[in-house]
């Protein structure tokens, strides 16, 4: 028996599901190149298979938030070369040298960063000159060449108010921005920008966001910018909202089978398809008389008589205590509630006198078309948007991939 089939719990991950909805999708943005968002672990999915099948699936770029996470899938993701890879969140004294050296295409907000930028640029082809001069000296084959010219996308702020630089700085950024690829330092390779209300559809800002994109990427190339993509889309937008899909869509959500609002329908609707499913076998039944207080606060008594199912699963994992005594599980063809409290580890359900064996499977969520509840159920009974219940699966849940 493999590893994963005696585990206590498992998120099982459908490659085959996350290809169609990648398909799906880049129907919906025919003429735009598609970037596959795998930040935070490929919404918990796994980036590396979530980003190579993507690829498969049609994808030419894979975008990050964080450097670490774009080094990384240039590291072992094995994809093509002519993948581009994104990351956006920069800190102070990142690592631009290393995401230059490896070709990944970085977002400039503001003139530090752009500073930084220049800087690891400039190091990188002053040691590529004087490698070059050693190996002329001593006649020697020439090195595989390394990426020297770094490769920048600059992010416009066009109303949601996090990263981006505000219309009144971009002038300013565009113009050092410009010198410093006349200076051979960098390439403009994008103009790019974040949506704050696509999941509203109709919402007044999304005009306004696109309207001022609009605006400052016309500046930008009045001013001799010539990016090779421009794109602002996220999943809603990808979905619904044709003039924002320019030269490039970044769906994230979307791309792992979830809708991005409940507004906008559910998976199925949008011709989407959830690609993770959690389960756990149920480890313990027993019966218990009512009036039995269960788990921790006892915020849960036992109503009269019944069976109890102890689900190996808890906040631990990342099944959000905020959903005690709300989320639903399959359990024994069906739905339950979990009784009581969540705890870090496991978390009980009363089967209300149903006998269940032991090593019976509960589904806390998946695809839903068999009868299982879905991320999006678990996010309305925590309160929270379904992206959180399936990036917040912890590391503790070993990851079965499927599909592929
Ligand atoms: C997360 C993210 C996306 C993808 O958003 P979804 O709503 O998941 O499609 C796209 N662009 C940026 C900058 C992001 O941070």
């Amino acid at each position: 028996m493999r590893e994963t089939e005696r585990a206590r719990a498992r998120a099982v991950i459908d490659l085959a599901a996350l290809k169609a909805n990648v398909r799906a999708l880049r129907g919906k943005a025919p003429g735009a190149a598609f970037m596959a968002v795998v930040k935070a672990d490929g919404y918990g999915h796994g980036a590396i298979p979530c980003a190579r099948a993507a690829v498969e699936a049609g994808a030419t770029w894979v975008g990050t938030a964080t450097p670490q996470e774009a080094l990384a899938l240039k590291a072992h993701a094995g994809l093509p070369d002519d993948v581009r890879v994104m990351c956006w969140l920069w800190t102070p004294g990142g690592p631009w040298r290393e995401a230059v050296e490896a070709g990944i295409d970085v977002s400039v907000s503001a003139e530090w960063a752009l500073e930084e930028v220049v800087g690891a640029a400039e190091a990188v082809q002053k040691e590529a000159a004087e490698a070059v001069q050693k190996e002329a000296a001593e006649a020697v084959q020439t090195a595989a060449p390394v990426q020297t010219v770094a490769r920048v996308q600059l992010k416009a702020d066009t109303g949601l108010g996090r990263g981006g630089s505000q219309p009144a700085d971009w002038a300013g950024l565009v113009r050092r921005a410009l010198e410093a690829e006349r200076a051979g330092h960098v390439r403009i390779t994008g103009l790019w920008s974040h949506l704050a209300c696509a999941d509203e559809p109709g919402h007044p800002s999304t005009r306004q966001q696109l309207d001022r994109f609009r605006e400052m990427v016309t500046y930008a190339e009045a001013q001799g910018v010539r990016p090779e993509v421009r794109h602002i889309a996220n999943s809603p937008a990808t979905l619904t909202l044709p003039e924002a899909h320019y030269d490039l869509v970044r769906p994230g959500v979307a791309m792992y089978g979830l809708s991005p609002s409940p507004d906008l329908g559910a998976p199925a609707d949008l011709g989407l398809r959830p690609v993770m499913t959690l389960t756990a076998p149920v480890a313990l039944v027993k019966h218990v008389p009512g009036g039995h207080g269960v788990s921790y606060g006892h915020h849960y008594v036992t109503p009269g008589e019944t069976t109890l199912a102890l689900v190996p699963l808890g906040y631990g994992d990342g099944v959000p205590r905020h959903a005690s005594g709300a989320g639903p599980v399959l359990i024994g063809g069906k739905w339950r509630t979990t009784a009581g409290r969540i705890a870090m580890d496991q978390f009980v359900v009363d089967l209300g006198g149903d006998d269940v064996e032991a090593g019976a499977e509960a589904v806390l969520f998946g695809p839903g078309d068999r009868g299982e509840p879905t991320a999006e159920d678990w996010a309305q009974a925590a309160g929270t948007i379904g992206y959180e219940i399936v990036t917040r699966i912890s590391a503790r849940v070993p990851r079965v991939y499927v599909g592929g």
